[in-house]
């Protein structure tokens, strides 16, 4: 298995800049959003799993995951969310061990919004947090999926207080400048993590 560092951050903090970031410079990215996604498409065993657990309701008529009556369902019965989780957190890591072991850069990431609060942190040698202020994370969430402030702050009050992670992250990155000046504090952590790599190996 390849050297593995957690990227994390709270909503609108920046992972997804710098996740493209090192992908630019050549390095296998498992985006923890995109598997929770994969594994409940038509077709997988997850899914299968959730119409069983679930009933017909939660199937559209093509087959796939009617995501929004799933989510009106949790939201009314909190119970059911965990029945959901059971199906699909260990769906979603096994899917995250597979990707990040075909991964053939001299180190791998795994970006997750959720990454000390579902374990997957456990995944990593390493956690780089990409931080930023409340003000920053509402202003930028919002322009870029159009949400009202108030919806971000339910997110943002949903997940892992930002000083909480600041002291669980090995790393921190402070992106409260343009993107040039999150990509140049990318760069030491880039060579440190090859250095990193290059050292479990031997
Ligand atoms: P996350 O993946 O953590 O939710 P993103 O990386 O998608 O956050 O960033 C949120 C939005 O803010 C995106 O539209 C992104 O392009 C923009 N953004 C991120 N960092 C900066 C920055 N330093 N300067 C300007 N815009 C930024």
């Amino acid at each position: 298995m390849a050297f593995v560092v957690g990227l994390t951050g709270g909503i609108g903090s920046g992972k997804s800049a710098a996740s493209a970031w090192f992908e630019s410079q050549c390095i296998v990215v498992v985006d923890a959003d995109i598997v929770a996604r994969e594994i409940v498409q038509k077709g997988q065993p997850a899914l299968k799993d959730i119409h069983q657990a679930f009933g017909d309701w939660v199937l559209q008529a093509d087959g796939e995951l009617n995501r929004r009556a799933l989510r009106e369902h949790i939201f009314k019965a909190p119970e059911a969310r965990k029945v959901l989780e059971q199906i699909t957190h260990p769906a979603i890591r096994n899917s995250i061990i597979q990707q990040l072991a075909q991964a053939d850069s001299p180190y791998a990431i795994l970006v997750s919004p959720l990454l000390f609060e579902t374990n997957q942190h456990e995944l990593t040698q390493r956690t780089l947090l990409i931080d930023a202020s409340e003000e920053l994370q509402i202003l930028r969430a919002s322009q870029r999926d159009g949400q009202n402030e108030e919806q971000i702050k339910k997110i943002i009050a949903a997940q892992m207080p930002r000083l909480r992670k600041q002291q669980i992250a090995d790393d921190i990155v402070l992106n409260d400048g343009h993107l040039d000046h999150l990509y140049q504090h990318l760069q030491p952590m880039h060579e440190k993590y090859l250095a990193m790599a290059l050292k479990k190996q031997s």
